[in-house]
């Protein structure tokens, strides 16, 4: 019975150590696949209060991850992800916030899975809700448009044909942490894609992980929005936020 016990936890620690070293398919979740819902909502224009982040013609809001001026397209009123653009963040940082953004993946498809209009929305740099052209588009579940990449499956795909405008309305809790650098309470997030619920108030499990389990480090109260350049020529528009 001991040695059974032995057996069980030599093989976890093997699995733990494996998924930590490098094999990114040990975090995809395959399984459930969300269903697919057909949206009906398109744009919300920014309330009086909210900061507005793009407006179609200035992105001086935004800058490179090194805060160097960035190169990301500004052109019919988007913000189109140039190539080897690199990875923007705003100049501005925020915490607990209401986050509305547009975007748009290639009209015409090229690649596959993670491969085809991959982008993400990283709140305080470091959460993603993942943008990915998820119509028609196989891949895992915990990494399909509308996820907390590798933590959170969307409760639907929601998703919009590529080349349509798309819809991401976010509440996002920041997380709080001890002077010492323990976690205090983790964040937490509520976010409609085109109007459709699809995260309810789920708890995050740490900062994003491509490889590996993701874990809380301790980081300021505000920290800039990211938003990640995956080589793929995706657009943004209208994205404005309210501090709470
Ligand atoms: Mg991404």
């Amino acid at each position: 019975m001991k040695k059974l016990f032995i057996i069980k936890c030599l093989l976890l620690t093997a699995i733990f150590c494996r998924a930590q070293r490098g094999d990114p398919a040990l975090t995809e979740l395959w399984s459930p696949v969300p269903a697919v819902v057909a949206p009906g909502y398109t744009s919300l224009d920014a309330p009086s209060d909210a900061i507005i982040l793009f407006n179609g013609k200035d992105a001086s809001q935004w800058q490179t991850k090194d805060d160097k001026p960035h190169s990301w397209k500004v052109a019919d009123n988007m913000l189109t992800i140039p190539s080897l653009g690199g990875d923007i963040k705003t100049k501005q940082s925020f915490g607990d916030c209401q986050l509305h953004i547009e975007w748009r993946t290639p009209a015409v498809v090229s690649g596959e899975g993670q491969g085809r209009g991959n982008s993400g929305i990283f709140l305080m740099g470091r959460y993603e809700l993942q943008v990915l052209d998820s119509y028609n588009n196989s891949t895992y579940s915990n990494g399909q448009a509308g996820s907390i990449y590798k933590q959170h499956i969307p409760m639907v795909n929601a998703s919009r044909a590529p080349g349509q405008w798309q819809v991401y309305d976010i509440i996002f809790t920041a997380p709080q942490f001890f002077e010492s650098g323990a976690l205090k309470s983790p964040a937490r997030m509520t976010a409609l894609h085109n109007g459709v619920l699809i995260l309810n108030n789920v708890t995050l499990w740490g900062a994003t992980q491509f490889i590996g389990v993701p874990k809380y480090e301790k980081h300021a109260l505000k920290e800039p929005l990211l938003l990640q350049d995956h080589r793929n020529p995706v657009s943004f528009r209208n994205i404005w936020i309210r501090e709470l």
